[in-house]
C-alpha cells in the first residue's frame, strides 16, 4: 500500500515495513494509535515526512524509536523523529564517538557529491545519538504487547535485536540480510554472528523481520549459518596452513558463495575481506 510516497507493506498483526526511504527497512509496530519505530533509515527529509505522516495522518503517537546498530542507513533519520530512542550502550557510544568509518566529514562529503539526492538529504544531517540505552537486554511494554530487546553482536559490536515473544516475531536489523546478498564489515565479528543466527534459530518464531530485504521464516538463517561457517572454517584452515593472504583470498570467492542467491561479486569479496581481516588481525 501507499501512505503519500511511502511504499508501505503490511506484514501480520502490528507489524509494518516502509521500504522506499533509503537503504535500509524502518519497521512499525502499530496499535492503540501508537507507533513503535525500529530504525529510522538514512534520509532525514523522508524520515521526517514519514514522522509527520505518523502522527498527523494517522493520528499516531510515536512513542519509541529503536536503532538496531550505528550504521548510517538505520541511524541517520534519527534527527527527524521526535520521541525517545533507545539502542544499546554500546551503540551509543559508538554514534557519540563520531567521526566512526561510517560517517567520517570526509565519506559524507564524498557520498554528497557523488549522489545529489544525499546533497539535499544530508545538508543539514546532525548525527543523533539514542537518548536511553540498556546494557544487554530490556523488556518493555508496547500497548501491553511485550517487547525484549536483545544485544547480540555480529553484524557490529552492538547489533541488537527486537522480540516480540507474544507474535512469535523478531525484528533482526542486519543480522539477516533476505533476498539481497549479505553484508559484513570490518567492524563485524563473523563468530559472533554466527553464534547470534544460531540463538535466532532457537527462538520460537515464525517471522523475522531482516534490516534488508523481505521479511522472512527460518530457512533463511540456516542459508546464512552455512554461508558465514563455510568462510570462517575455510579461513581458519587455510590460515593455519600458512597459505599467504592473497591466496586465501581467492579461494574463498569460489568456495562460499551464498547458494540460494544470484552471486553478487563486489559484495562477496567485501565479506571475504572482513572475515580474513577478523582472524588475520587475531593471529599476529
Ligand atoms: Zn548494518
Amino acid at each position: 500500500m501507499r501512505w503519500d510516497n511511502f511504499e508501505v507493506e503490511k506484514l501480520k498483526d502490528i507489524f509494518y515495513v516502509v521500504r522506499n526511504t533509503g537503504g535500509a527497512n524502518i519497521c512499525l509496530c502499530l496499535k492503540n494509535d501508537s507507533a513503535l519505530v525500529v530504525d529510522s533509515g538514512y534520509l532525514p527529509k523522508a524520515s521526517a515526512a514519514l514522522n509527520d505522516y505518523l502522527r498527523k495522518s494517522l493520528g499516531c503517537e510515536i512513542k519509541l524509536l529503536f536503532n538496531t546498530h550505528y550504521h548510517a542507513d538505520h541511524t541517520f533519520g534519527n534527527q527527524s523523529f521526535d520521541c525517545p530512542i533507545l539502542s544499546s550502550e554500546a551503540c551509543r557510544r559508538q554514534m557519540e564517538k563520531g567521526p566512526s568509518s561510517f560517517w567520517s566529514p570526509a565519506e559524507i562529503a564524498e557520498a554528497m557529491e557523488e549522489d545529489p539526492d544525499l546533497r539535499t538529504e544530508w545538508k543539514e544531517l546532525r548525527i543523533t545519538p539514542p537518548t536511553m540505552t540498556f546494557a544487554e537486554k530490556k523488556e518493555y511494554d508496547f500497548e501491553g504487547i511485550e517487547v525484549v530487546f536483545q544485544k547480540v553482536g555480529g553484524h557490529t559490536e552492538c547489533s541488537s535485536m527486537a522480540v516480540f515473544p507474544g507474535y512469535e516475531t523478531v525484528i533482526t536489523g542486519d543480522l539477516i540480510f533476505s533476498g539481497v546478498y549479505p553484508t559484513l564489515l570490518r567492524d563485524g565479528n563473523p563468530a559472533e554472528l554466527v553464534k547470534a543466527l544460531k540463538d535466532l534459530a532457537r527462538i520460537e518464531a515464525d517471522m523475522y523481520i531482516p534490516g534488508h530485504g523481505a521479511s522472512c521464516g527460518h530457512d533463511i538463517l540456516y542459508d546464512l549459518i552455512d554461508y558465514w561457517s563455510c568462510l570462517i572454517v575455510q579461513c581458519t584452515e587455510l590460515m593455519d596452513s600458512g597459505m599467504p593472504r592473497s591466496e586465501i583470498q581467492q579461494l574463498l570467492e569460489t568456495r562460499c558463495r551464498m547458494r540460494a542467491l544470484e552471486y553478487d561479486e563486489r559484495k562477496h569479496t567485501r565479506n571475504i575481506d572482513s572475515v580474513v581481516d577478523f582472524f588475520w588481525t587475531r593471529m599476529v
